[in-house]
């Protein structure tokens, strides 16, 4: 099932609202029943007073007290009756309200202050009062020191009525507010999501042919998008750059693949054309012999440059046990001399043996062999290559191959390690390269976290250092 961002954080927002809602409900119910309650103690403290200021000394100076029933207080709630009761300093009833539940018998087993009691079928907050003073009936001040005692009760029921339609107001409000603001968070968090829809859009437009990628200016200013954005840029231009490399690649190899066949094709043509003697048909066939080899060499190195990039696509280097370098080159530099001896190069090797990287031996191996080829093969008669080991400088050890011969124009240096690049040298003197041994070099060189580099002087020969990572 999809989940939809937009949806979950609306979610998020309405659950936090719903939750401080129901914590200030809770909060509230709390404040407004203490107010209530504290409103009615004060009620019932009023009305307790009012019953005991009924007591009169009768004006016979009689010693019995008397009730006057005429001024009663009304009950707190007209929809019920209130309890009371008025008792003498002696103990004895004077008064009793007409409403009294059998439950209470005679309430003075009730004690002083606030109670809750349940008689009649529901609940009663009363409270009773100890040693009242009887009032002057003119003046109101006490006549006597005789103290009374009067109970005076009342159903909760209002209250808990008044606090329901207190909550029930509250809630619908806290209800509609959630409601409200949780629209406009939708509406918010909407807005804020637009970037990242813009964002998707313009990603989706993105393909084999289209890979131009203009980010929205809006998620570009967003704090939390913007490295996603460049990370998406960065992502698609290194996309685009192996795209783009492949796709060169499988052109220019099939470019070069086709005049080499092209050429054995047109050979056996002409094989076929006319009658020739064994040994005219001999030389021809060892001719086209010797084509199809050159196209099989070719299409080696194109495999094995392949196969390099391949492993230098992924995220670590190849892992290797450590090999000392003076040995992979000193195995190079003996597979290259037969060939810088038919060249009348003569071969120098300065070596360190300190010196230890992490890398396949023959991966080494073709390294080194590929810059002294080239260095043999753009040489001249009697000149010197010389391939040297240093001492390992920091996390970095080197190998420098230097020759005395034609070297490379400085336009053409950033350009001789792409594929197919063959300099203008190499051209005027048919030296029968392909244009990928520096390629393969830098693949496999880079693949190890190492780096190559060239220096050189037309006419005075060239320089190249690679620079390999050590154990
Ligand atoms: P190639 O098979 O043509 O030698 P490379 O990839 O090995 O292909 O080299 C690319 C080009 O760099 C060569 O065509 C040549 O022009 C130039 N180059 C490479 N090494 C040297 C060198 N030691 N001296 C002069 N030119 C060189």
């Amino acid at each position: 099932m999809k989940k939809s961002l937009q949806a979950q954080l609306v979610a998020t927002v309405l659950l936090a609202e719903l939750l401080l809602a129901g914590g200030l409900l809770a909060v509230g119910r709390r404040a407004v029943f203490q107010q209530l309650r504290s409103g009615l103690n004060a009620a019932l403290s009023g009305r307790a007073l009012s019953v005991a200021a009924l007591v009169r000394y009768p004006e016979d100076q009689s010693t019995k007290l008397v009730f006057d029933k005429g001024l009663v207080p009304q009950p707190l709630d007209s929809r019920y009756q209130d309890a009371w009761e008025v008792f003498g300093p002696d103990g004895a009833l004077i008064a009793r309200s007409p409403w009294w539940p059998q439950e209470l018998e005679s309430g003075l087993h009730l004690r002083e202050g606030f109670w809750i009691v349940h008689a009649g079928g529901r609940e009663l907050r009363g409270i009773r009062l100890n040693q009242l003073p009887i009032l002057d009936e003119e003046t109101g001040t006490p006549v006597s020191p005789a103290s009374l005692t009067v109970l005076y009760a009342t159903p909760t029921q209002p209250l808990e009525e008044r606090l329901a339609a207190t909550m029930l107001t509250i809630g619908a409000a806290a209800l509609l507010l959630v409601l409200a603001t949780g629209v406009f968070a939708a509406w918010l968090v909407r807005r804020a999501l637009s970037p990242l829809r813009h964002l998707a859009a313009e990603a989706e437009r993105i393909s084999a042919q289209q890979w131009s990628f203009a980010a929205p200016p809006e998620a570009m200013r967003l704090h939390e998008l913007r490295p996603l954005v460049e990370a998406l840029q960065e992502m698609l231009r290194g996309l685009r750059q192996a795209f783009e490399s492949q796709r060169d690649f499988v052109a220019a190899a099939a470019h070069e693949l086709k005049t080499p066949v092209a050429i054995q094709k047109s050979s056996l043509q002409l094989l076929l054309h006319r009658d020739l003697s064994a040994e005219e048909y001999k030389r021809g066939l060892q001719q086209a012999l010797r084509d199809v080899e050159r196209t099989e060499e070719l299409l080696q190195r194109l495999l094995r440059l392949a196969r390099a990039e391949q492993a230098a696509g992924g995220a670590t280097p190849p892992e290797s046990p450590a090999v000392p370098l003076s040995e992979s080159c000193e195995a190079a530099l003996a597979h290259m001399r037969p060939y810088a001896e038919s060249r009348g190069v003569s071969l120098e090797f300065v070596p360190d043996g300190t010196a230890r990287v992490k890398a396949d031996p023959d991966d080494l191996l073709m390294v080194w062999s590929n810059l002294l080829e080239n260095a043999i093969r753009y040489s001249g008669r009697e000149q010197r290559v010389t391939l040297s080991v240093q001492a390992p400088l920091g996390r970095w050890a080197s190998v420098v191959i230097t020759d005395q011969g034609c070297g490379i124009e400085p336009e053409q240096q950033p350009r001789i390690f792409e594929r197919f690049y063959r300099g203008d040298q190499s051209r005027a003197r048919d030296t029968g390269g392909f244009g990928l041994g520096l390629a393969l070099v830098k693949t496999l060189v880079e693949a190890y976290g190492g780096s190559v580099a060239v220096e050189s002087q037309p006419g005075r020969g060239s320089r190249f250092e690679v620079k390999l990572p050590v154990e």
